[in-house]
């Protein structure tokens, strides 16, 4: 977390820097079947943040000695596209990509009935197409649409939000200066109807109160984002089926 510089205000003591109330999400939007080519795609964007996922699969696994006789192998591959930051960024595969495109695929490993696809690989990509803040949550939104219109059985749509706390008030779904200027974030996703969390990052400094803040603004803005998810679900179903 970077030093405010002077003069930032993140919270006034009635809105956030972009006009926000703590419990209010930023414009979200989410279109499913954005790319003709693959089984499975979405587009979701959380403010200025826009990312697309793909799914391919569950395909077999070539070669087969890598494959799990059990289960399918789940790999979730994260990257930044160059243009996606005000720098150009390196699209290689970096430390920070590892990381995420790791927690990703536990998330959704723990999410698919991976038993119902012996010996295959589910491969999903997600790409950051413009950052500010939130990415790895808009991704795995997205991946979540993308897997479902791919027809891979889950045991519950993987819902995903962040929060943290901007001068000293803990707030719902961090923008960018909120997310470089503030003093914790939290990134967080659940299966709501199972009400199972399959990722749970912090980083800052919270008291246990804070944290509980917290989790009660994210659980309450996973409920949106999970209508969200099911409408752009259906959108695409009706869509389909003209
Ligand atoms: P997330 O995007 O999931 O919140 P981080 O906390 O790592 O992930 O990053 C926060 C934000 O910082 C990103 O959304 C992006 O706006 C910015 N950011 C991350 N990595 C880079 C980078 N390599 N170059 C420029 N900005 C970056």
């Amino acid at each position: 977390m970077a030093q405010k510089p002077k003069g930032l205000v993140l919270w006034n003591g009635k809105k956030r820097s972009d006009g926000r109330g703590v419990n209010e999400l930023r414009n979200i939007s989410m279109q499913v079947g954005v790319l003709p080519q693959v089984t499975g795609s979405a587009m979701v964007t959380f403010g200025k943040t826009k990312v697309i996922a793909s799914v391919y699969g569950p395909k077999l696994v070539v070669p087969s000695h890598l494959s799990d006789s059990s289960k399918a192998i789940v790999n979730v591959e994260y990257t930044m596209a160059p243009f996606s930051t005000k720098e150009r960024i390196d699209p290689r595969f970096s430390r920070r990509s590892q990381e995420l495109s790791k927690i990703l695929s536990r998330a959704f490993e723990a999410a698919i009935f991976t038993d119902m696809y012996p010996e295959t690989e589910i491969n999903i990509f997600v790409q950051v197409i413009n950052a500010d803040a939130g990415t790895r949550i808009a991704c795995l939104n997205a991946a979540s649409l993308a897997l479902c219109q791919a027809g891979v059985e889950m045991r519950d749509l993987v819902v995903g939000i962040t929060a943290g706390k901007v001068d000293g008030k803990v707030v719902l779904d961090l923008d960018n200066p909120e997310d470089n200027y503030g003093e914790a974030d939290f990134a967080f996703a659940m299966m709501p109807t199972k009400n199972e969390i399959v990722l749970l990052q912090m980083d800052g400094n919270l008291t246990k109160e804070e944290c509980d803040e917290a989790m009660k603004l994210m659980k309450n803005g996973i409920q949106k984002i999970y209508q969200m998810q099911r409408d752009a679900l259906l959108a695409d179903y009706k869509e389909e089926s003209k």
